[in-house]
C-alpha cells in the first residue's frame, strides 16, 4: 500500500518535503484561508506556499494567527499575512480583505477553514450551541465568500474551497448541529458553482474524515481505544493526515482542477461508507450527563 506523505502532529512546518512540490503550480497566487492559523488550515497554508502561493490567514486569535504565520514564511519563503477576524463579524473580513487587498493587489484563492466542533447528543444541545455552530460554520463560510466576491472575485474570477466534513451523509451520532452545518455548506458550493461559475469561478468542497493531529479530531474522540476500533471500521485502515487534506485542498485550488466545480472531494480513506455510528455512544453520552 502507498505511504502516506510527512506529517507532523502540531502545528509546526514538515520537516522532509523539500523534495514533494512543484513551486510553479501557484506560483504568485493569493489565497485567503480563514482558520489558517491550526490544524488542516495551517498545513493547507503551508502546501500552497511551498507551491509558490502567498497566503493571507485569518481567526480570531491574532497571537495564535502571527506565530503560524512567522513559521510559515520562514519555512517556505513565501509571504505570509496574519489577520485577526471572526467569520461572523461582516464589518471585520470586509476590513480583513481590503487590508490583504492593500498588502498583494489581488487574491485568487479563498480556502473557508474556519469551523467549531464538539460532540453532544441534540436532546442535550442548547438552541444557542447549534445557532452558534451554524452561524461559523455555514454564515462564516457565506460571509466569507460573498465578500471577496464584491471586493474580487466578481471583475477577476477566483477559487473557493470549502472544508466541510461527511457528518450529514449517515446522520452521524452526537454531531446534528456539525452535521446540519456542513451539508448546508455543500448545498452552498453547488449554488455559488452554478450561479458565479460564469464569472470565472470555481466552487467546490473537500470533506475531510478522521484526521489525525487536529483540535477537531482531539474533540471528537473520547479515548485512544476508541480510536483504534474506529480505525480498523475504515477501508485505508488508518486515519489521514493533514497533509493529504491539503493536498487535495491543492488540487482543487490549482489549474490541475481547472474545470473542477460545484463538487464535494471526499478526503478520508473511504470512512463515511463504513464509519461506526455508534448509538451505544449516545446511550453513555446520555447516562454520563445525567449523572452531573
Ligand atoms: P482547528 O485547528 O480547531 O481549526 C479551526 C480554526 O478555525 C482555528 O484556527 C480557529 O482559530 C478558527 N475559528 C474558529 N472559530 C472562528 C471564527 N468564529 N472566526 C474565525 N476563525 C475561527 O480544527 P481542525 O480540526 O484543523 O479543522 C479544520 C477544518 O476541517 C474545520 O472546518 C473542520 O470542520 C474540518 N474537519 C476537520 C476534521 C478533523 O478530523 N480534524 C474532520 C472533518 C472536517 P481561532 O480560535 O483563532 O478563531
Amino acid at each position: 500500500m502507498a505511504q502516506p506523505p510527512p506529517d507532523v502532529s502540531e502545528d509546526e512546518c514538515l520537516p522532509e518535503y523539500r523534495h514533494r512540490f512543484c513551486p510553479d503550480l501557484l506560483r504568485d497566487k493569493v489565497a485567503f484561508i480563514t482558520g489558517g492559523g491550526s490544524g488542516i488550515g495551517f498545513r493547507i497554508a503551508e502546501i500552497f506556499m511551498r507551491h509558490g502561493c502567498h497566503t493571507v490567514i485569518a481567526s480570531r486569535s491574532l497571537p495564535r494567527v502571527s506565530k503560524a504565520a512567522r513559521k510559515l514564511a520562514a519555512a517556505t519563503g513565501q509571504r505570509c499575512l496574519p489577520l485577526s477576524l471572526d467569520v461572523r463579524a461582516l464589518p471585520a473580513i470586509t476590513a480583513a480583505v481590503d487590508q490583504a487587498l492593500r498588502e498583494f493587489g489581488k487574491i485568487d484563492i479563498l480556502v473557508n477553514c474556519a469551523a467549531g466542533n464538539f460532540l453532544c447528543p441534540a436532546s442535550a444541545l442548547s438552541f444557542n450551541a447549534f445557532k452558534t455552530v451554524m452561524d461559523i460554520d455555514t454564515l462564516g463560510t457565506f460571509n466569507a465568500s460573498r465578500v471577496l466576491y464584491e471586493k474580487f472575485f466578481r471583475d477577476h474570477g477566483g477559487v473557493i474551497v470549502n472544508i466541510t466534513a461527511t457528518l450529514g451523509a449517515r446522520g452521524q451520532v452526537l454531531q446534528v448541529h456539525a452535521g446540519s452545518a456542513k451539508a448546508a455548506v455543500d448545498a452552498m458550493t453547488r449554488h455559488l458553482a452554478v450561479e458565479w461559475g460564469p464569472q470565472n469561478i470555481r466552487v467546490n468542497s473537500l470533506a475531510p474524515g478522521p484526521i489525525s493531529g487536529t483540535e477537531g479530531f482531539r474533540r471528537l474522540v473520547s479515548s485512544q481505544a476508541s480510536v483504534g476500533t474506529k480505525t480498523l471500521a475504515i477501508p485505508l485502515q488508518r486515519l489521514g493526515n493533514k497533509t493529504e487534506v491539503a493536498h487535495s485542498a491543492l488540487f482543487l485550488a490549482s489549474p490541475l482542477a481547472s474545470y473542477v466545480t460545484g463538487a464535494v472531494l471526499v478526503v478520508d480513506g473511504g470512512a463515511w461508507l463504513t464509519f461506526p455510528n455508534d448509538l451505544k455512544l449516545l446511550a453513555d453520552f446520555v447516562s454520563f450527563s445525567a449523572k452531573l
